[in-house]
């Protein structure tokens, strides 16, 4: 009997420590293993990634690449601070950077880690269409929807050997990772985000992009480019996890007023495009 309740209290305590409350979303995420577990893995695969790709420094592309981002991370930060969330993101190292590649993709891991591909900029066209792009993609991570798309056991394994593998690295372990973040080496077991989290970081990049002064319309314009490419010979990487569509079209269209005035209320007047 003793046990027994020993053993409901400490249940109740990994709950209590497991459970938290997305700012961005609102809702109760479950995380198993914590982010001072899941960042220094990230880090680590991110410089990994960038090792292994050719960055492109110094273009103007480059520059647009890094000064957007700056501009959502901004937004995110400011969000959340107004939000009563001061210091969410202290564990964040946001970097932005501008991969040399054909394939129409991007990408965010936790931790505020972005990469862009070069193939993606003819789609995005200009700084609002990136900055649709990047919302977009931080706005997942900030919902932790990499973490959700693994699997409790997926999870546990990698809480079990996160501490080391931040140094180390199994390839095992690597593959999981990838797997849940979709890293581009791996794009073969890719898992596609949810339509529920697809539908979520939509509403959120809006949000951050309206805040960091692009027209959040744009984004409407932005999935008509990727939706017209889906039609095309060779649909894009970026649209076997972000499938676009009518629905996610019309959406973000009827969101548009409300990511402005929310923006206002950061002092946002003009939004560009
Ligand atoms: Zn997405």
């Amino acid at each position: 009997m003793k046990f027994k309740k020993s053993l409901a209290i400490l249940l109740m305590g990994i709950f209590v420590v497991a459970c938290s409350t997305n700012p961005f979303t609102g809702k109760q995420t479950l995380a198993l293993v914590p982010n001072s577990q899941i960042l220094p893995m990230a880090f680590q695969q991110y410089n990994e990634f960038l090792s292994e790709n050719k960055v492109v420094k110094g273009t103007s592309d480059a520059n647009m690449v890094k000064n957007v981002g700056q501009k959502i991370a901004s937004a995110a930060e400011r969000y959340l601070t107004a939000n009563g969330y001061a210091g969410y993101l202290t564990d964040y190292r946001w970097e932005y950077n501008l991969v040399q590649s054909p394939d129409v993709n991007a990408w965010c891991m936790p931790g505020g880690k972005i990469v862009v591909y070069t193939g993606i900029l003819p789609i995005t066209k200009d700084e609002a269409g990136l900055a649709a792009v990047m919302g977009h993609e931080v706005a997942h991570a900030l919902a932790n929807h990499g973490q959700q798309r693994m699997s409790a056991g997926q999870l546990q394994q990698l809480g079990a050997v996160a501490g080391n593998v931040a140094l180390s690295g199994s390839a095992e372990n690597q593959q999981i990772f990838n797997t849940a973040y979709g890293l581009g080496s791996n794009l073969g077991v890719m898992l596609p985000f949810s339509r529920s989290h697809e539908t979520e970081a939509d509403h959120i990049g809006l949000i951050l992009m309206a805040i960091a002064g692009y027209d959040p319309i744009v984004s409407a314009e932005l999935w008509q480019r990727m939706q017209a490419q889906e039609n095309g010979s060779a649909p894009p990487e970026f649209l076997s996890t972000h499938p676009s569509s009518t629905t996610r079209i019309q959406n973000i269209q009827a969101w548009a007023p409300e990511a402005k005035a929310e923006a206002r209320k950061f002092g946002v007047t003009s939004f560009k495009r």
